[in-house]
């Protein structure tokens, strides 16, 4: 992921190959028949499914600030530490740049890294590559919009679990067949439309940082916009089929070849006594019969979600006090995690629609829209048996366009706790029970623990003033 000149044509598309190398200009959100195209992707990496991973977390990171929007996620797999370290290196680079942090830890302001931005955006998700046998493989994708910085950069991280060690991307190729697998690589840059020759000819194997392999064994190479040809030329791709690239391969890149092809099971990256969260068996009692005509509510949301161990505490809360909420759940976290949402559903809370990788959804094109909620409702749908009604968009950031794009109604909030940025459970408890009125929507996170940790405070308070709390759709129903 260096920093370069970026494109911003692909934009979130969780886990779409990106094959495909645009050459003309767009304006954010203008409609990309590339972005749409790569689904097409005949090279395409097979899906992996990320509750065969024992232990997985999501570490989940995000600013609900419209003037400086930002969410982060990259996935913690148990064994596979050094690879966790790399992507959280990385992260933090990045969200530091953003934010325009100095070595000293002070904001120079936010977005002013890259020079003049009207609305500045960074953010952050994944796609699991492989994740079987002794391999995991990786991919980062950072979407960062700061003016001139607007676009795409792509990276991937895998690790070793024979040798426990993470492995660059160039790792994947055996040191003595480097020169020949650069000089294969050269020869089809060369041949493209718009690449530089400058660059080509200093490209080093350590530049490569975005390698995997598809389902039929060839290794796909991506290069982030600008870094080996003119910005205009896009992002571009390099395929190197099973037969040429085989004898190449390192012993890993091997086994990496093989777990993508022919995934031989589960995970298993040698960690030792890896914790299960425990998943809440709360089950509601019947339909909420609570007539907000007659009762003072209050609907409680929970945005980002679900995250391993915050959400499972708040769901015991809840229970105590038989508060109904709602919860606005992310699409990779819940692919990650549908026993979490299955047990939220069970509970008597509401699931609703948080997008698949928490996208400014108005930078995106109808098409991108679509994708990245109806992905999402199908994963709520695998989770819990029924598909969502609702959606908050990221940020609060909602147009015509937006709306136009799906049948889910968008919710918004009354109260803001602002709760990402006090990370200060007295704080946020504060700000609920100081600002909520009757029948108010408010806005928090489940992903921060300081926010969980205010919920018994909110809800004893609350209770005693006289206040139900219900989900969104049931407000919106009996009012
Ligand atoms: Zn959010």
């Amino acid at each position: 992921m260096r920093k370069v000149t970026l494109f911003p044509s692909l934009l979130l598309l969780g886990s779409l190959s990106l094959t495909t190398a645009c050459s003309t200009t767009h304006s954010a959100g203008s409609a990309t028949a590339a972005a749409q195209g790569a689904t097409a992707s005949p090279a395409a990496a097979p899906t992996v499914d990320p509750t065969r991973i024992k232990g997985l977390t999501i570490v989940n990171d995000s600013s609900n600030d419209r003037s400086c929007p930002w969410a982060t996620s990259y996935p913690s797999v148990p064994g596979a530490e050094a690879a966790t370290a790399a992507m959280k290196k990385d992260v933090d680079s990045y969200l530091a740049d953003y934010l325009g942090t100095d070595a000293a830890g002070q904001s120079t302001g936010c977005g002013s890294g890259s020079g003049a931005s009207q609305v500045p955006e960074l953010n952050i998700s994944f796609v699991f590559l492989v994740a079987s046998g002794d391999v995991l493989g990786v991919r980062l994708l950072t979407q960062d919009h700061t003016g001139t910085g607007d676009g795409l950069s792509t990276k991937t991280y895998w690790y070793d679990g024979a040798a426990h060690a993470a492995v660059a991307a160039s790792g994947l190729v055996a040191d003595g067949s480097r020169p020949a697998f650069l000089a294969a690589v050269k020869a089809q840059l060369k041949q493209r439309e718009g690449s530089d020759p400058a660059l080509v000819a200093g490209l080093r194997a350590a530049d490569i940082d975005d390698a995997s392999f598809t389902s039929d064994g060839a290794l796909k190479l991506s290069f982030d916009r600008g870094t080996v040809g003119v910005p205009a030329g896009g992002r571009m791709t390099v395929v190197l089929p099973r037969a040429t690239v085989t004898p190449w391969l390192s012993a890993f890149g091997r086994r990496a070849q093989q777990q993508t092809v022919k995934p031989g099971g589960t995970l298993d990256l040698g960690a030792t006594g890896t914790p299960t969260a425990a998943v809440p068996t709360e089950t509601a009692s019947g339909t909420d019969t609570t007539d907000c005509a007659k009762v003072k509510c209050i609907a409680l949301t929970f945005d980002d979600g679900p995250a391993v161990t915050y959400t499972a505490t708040l769901l015991k809360y809840l229970a105590q006090y038989k508060a109904r909420v709602t919860f606005f759940t992310v699409g990779q976290n819940v692919a990650a995690h549908p026993e979490l949402v299955r047990a939220e559903a069970r509970a008597g809370h509401e699931v609703g629609n948080h997008s698949w990788s928490h996208p400014d959804l108005t930078r995106l094109t109808t098409a991108q829209v679509k994708q990245q909620l109806d992905r999402t409702s199908a994963a709520i749908k695998a989770a819990t048996g029924t598909a969502p009604t609702l959606f908050r968009p990221p940020y609060g950031a909602v147009d015509a366009q937006v709306k136009a794009a799906t049948t889910l109604s968008p919710v918004l909030w009354d109260v803001d706790t602002e709760d990402w940025k006090y990370r200060d459970a007295a704080k946020v408890a504060r700000t609920v029970i100081d600002k909520a009125s009757r029948n108010d929507v408010v806005l928090m996170h489940d992903i921060h623990p300081t926010s969980v940790a205010a919920v018994p405070e909110i809800l004893k308070t609350l209770t005693a003033e006289g206040y139900r709390f219900v989900t969104v759709s049931h407000l919106r129903a009996t009012l």
